[in-house]
């Protein structure tokens, strides 16, 4: 990319979308643009979309995500989201001679009981993780429509795979919200209401890598300009946590002083969600963000905006 390329981020009001749209103004890039109210689930509209625009890169990080309840609630959504704008995008992207793309993926994507931590070799080698089978198999699509496209038409379209992303602007609803903006809300709640006690789904034992959305999509930027392998790439921060140890974190940085109940009849997912970052380290690129660090940044953010 230079300065100059004529930039897509499809699904620029995701919360990954909005990030890396920030991230390249940021960056000084003068010619990007979002979906611009087009429908992306219509091939008719993308494509004129990409006529009219006729961007040189694309980043694709359009499609209905959710955290663990969601997923299981509504896994035909999911699925049936993610596969028709991905689909629509990629053939779009092909039928306009994009230069270059980036397809999103996610962590999910690896098999439950997949070998910790997970390198991108690992994709497709074992049973996926029931609570969002739908999502993954969507995700893993895209990731294989991504190689297809480059098998039979040469095409540049790389695949980031990222650890569970949080930060500001996240999707903090009481019950389609991942695990990070979930506790802060519960936190939050329990703190300024006096509430003795914040319940936590599962056993608490569950480790997830998190990354603060901002090296999430500075990452984005990172191998756009410095990645052109067909093989998958790892997304994450480098450390893995515990659910309870997150909860830990979360009820410091937010104040919270009463306990925490951990409800064994909601799910756990997958047992370990720990990325092998030696790919993206040894290409140069390293997270600035610490756990604590981005925890605070997104705790004040909810605080004043949330
Ligand atoms: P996952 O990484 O796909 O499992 O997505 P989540 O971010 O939704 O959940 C991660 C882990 O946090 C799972 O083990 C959840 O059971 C656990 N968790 C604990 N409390 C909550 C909560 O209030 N909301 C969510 N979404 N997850 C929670």
């Amino acid at each position: 990319m230079n300065n100059c390329s004529t930039i897509f981020v499809a699904g620029n009001d995701t919360f990954i979308g909005s990030a890396v749209l920030g991230a390249l103004k940021k960056d000084g890039y003068l010619n990007i643009y979002g979906d611009e109210g087009k429908n992306l689930r219509d091939l008719s509209q993308v494509d004129k979309l990409f006529r009219a625009r006729n961007p040189e890169i694309v980043f694709l990080t359009a499609g209905k995500t959710g955290g663990i309840a969601a997923n299981m609630k509504y896994p035909a959504d999911l699925m049936f989201d993610n596969l028709i704008i991905t689909c629509n995008i990629i053939e779009c992207a092909h039928r306009h001679n994009v230069k270059k793309l980036l397809y999103l993926a996610s962590s999910c994507s690896y098999p439950r009981d997949c070998v910790q931590p997970m390198t991108e070799t690992s994709l497709l080698t074992g049973p996926l993780e029931p609570t969002n089978e739908a999502y993954a198999v969507a995700k893993i699509a895209g990731i294989k429509l991504s190689h297809a496209y480059r098998c039979q038409y040469g095409s540049n379209f790389i695949v980031g795979i990222p650890a569970n992303a949080f930060g500001p602007c996240d999707d903090f609803s009481e019950e389609d919200s991942h695990v990070v903006a979930a506790l802060i809300r519960k936190m939050h709640e329990a703190k300024v209401t006096n509430r003795k006690q914040v319940e936590v789904w599962g056993t608490g034992n569950p480790r997830r890598e998190f990354i603060f959305i901002d090296d999430l999509a500075d990452a984005c930027l990172f191998i756009m300009n410095n990645y052109d392998e067909p093989e998958p790439i790892n997304l994450g921060s480098g450390t893995a946590f515990s659910i309870r140890d997150l909860a830990e974190t979360i009820r410091e940085v937010v104040g919270f002083n009463g306990s925490i109940v951990y409800e064994t009849s909601k799910p756990d997912g997958m047992p370990i969600k720990s990325l092998d970052n030696s790919k993206i380290r040894d290409l140069g690129w390293r997270p600035h963000v610490s756990l604590k660090e981005g925890l605070t940044i997104t705790y004040e953010w909810y605080r004043k905006v949330g």
